[in-house]
């Protein structure tokens, strides 16, 4: 059987039961790689120039971990997923880049997706990778079928039932995601709704944010994802805040940040990759959006390697003693 390795990065938490009903549906075994390790950081990092972003050294070190583990790897790339909305540099070229930079990597098994270039060669690009399972087109048809109808589903599941995409992908697969343990008691003076907005890339990869939404749990909070948000949801807020979208995943960082500054949670965190030209630009509105309401607060926090696990920790105490005092205020107000 065909091992396909898929790395636990960049787009996995977005597309993974998509991509893993595809190739199992042709025959071929799916090998994901461990969880993020400071081993497979520094590999990455010593492959690429010092400001490569952090998001894009952990995909390497991904890469690099499943050398020998299979027999191609999957790195798509992904242009564009709606008209006239383009995706970041980084991942047009993620192929190219990886073949030139980690040279004993197993073939890798590319598909261009540019919804701008029309339907019909959407169709083309998966018919061709299918083809590397199969010359039989109807197969390969099904394989696509089926992958969109689990990719709906997972949507579907996170929106409706409130599940971060490693809940989801354990809900669904029934793989172990996500580290379970009882939040501590609180009164409920000190518990908040926290909203966090980012890539699902730097939300759901424990190792680059210390575990932020794993504290926050932890603390009895209740946290809210950009995936618990519908599709029309995250549009709308898009449109009242920018007009219209110009980059791929705007949702996760405009949109999310747009509802839920405006739609009663008790704090906003954004979480961006240093030195990332798109997300710096949109966690700015966000930003200001949160200044001009003045309503919500709102902490942008920024990953890169050597962000420190005691500095994000305090700045994140201090975040949410500063949410409890206002709890605290608003109820002494109401008695
Ligand atoms: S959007 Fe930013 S963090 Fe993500 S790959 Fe591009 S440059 Fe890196």
């Amino acid at each position: 059987m065909i091992r396909i390795g898929i790395p636990r990065a960049l787009l996995y938490y977005q597309y993974y039961p998509m991509w893993q009903t595809f190739f199992e549906e042709l025959g071929a075994e799916v090998v994901v790689s461990p969880p993020t390790t400071q081993a497979m950081l520094a590999e990455g990092s010593a492959r690429v120039v010092a400001d490569t972003c952090l998001p894009v050294k952990v995909f390497l070190g991904h890469v690099l971990s499943l050398v020998e583990k299979c027999d191609w790897i999957f790195i798509p790339a992904v242009r564009s997923v709606q008209n006239n909305v383009f995706n970041c540099s980084k991942f047009l070229g993620l192929p190219d880049m990886t073949r030139a930079v980690i040279p004993e990597s197993p073939p890798i098994l590319d598909i261009e997706i540019d919804i701008n270039k029309g339907k019909r060669k959407l169709y083309q690009a998966i018919y061709q990778l299918g083809r590397h399972f199969t010359w039989n087109p109807f197969k390969v048809r099904q394989a696509s079928l089926a992958a969109w109808q689990a990719h709906l589903n997972y949507r579907k599941i996170m929106s409706r039932q409130g599940l971060t995409p490693p809940e989801a992908i354990e809900r669904i697969l029934g793989t172990p995601e996500v580290e379970h343990s009882t939040p501590a008691k609180q009164p409920t003076s000190t518990r908040a709704t926290i909203a966090v907005i980012g890539h699902p890339y730097l939300l759901y990869d424990e190792y680059i944010n210390h575990r932020l939404i794993h504290r926050l749990e932890q603390a009895a909070n209740e946290v809210l994802t950009p995936e618990m948000l519908t599709t029309e949801e995250l549009e709308s807020a898009i449109a009242e805040l920018v007009g219209r979208a110009y980059w791929t995943y705007e949702e996760e960082v405009v949109g999310a940040g747009g509802h839920y500054l405006q739609n009663g949670t008790d704090g906003v965190i954004g979480i961006i990759a240093f030195g990332c030209g798109p997300d710096s630009l949109m966690m700015d509105m966000v930003h200001r959006r949160a200044t001009r309401l003045r309503d919500t607060p709102f902490m942008n926090l920024t990953l890169e390697e050597h962000t420190a696990e005691a500095g994000l920790v305090t700045r994140l105490e201090a975040f949410l003693d500063m949410i409890y005092r206002r709890k605290r205020r608003e109820v002494k107000v109401c008695v």
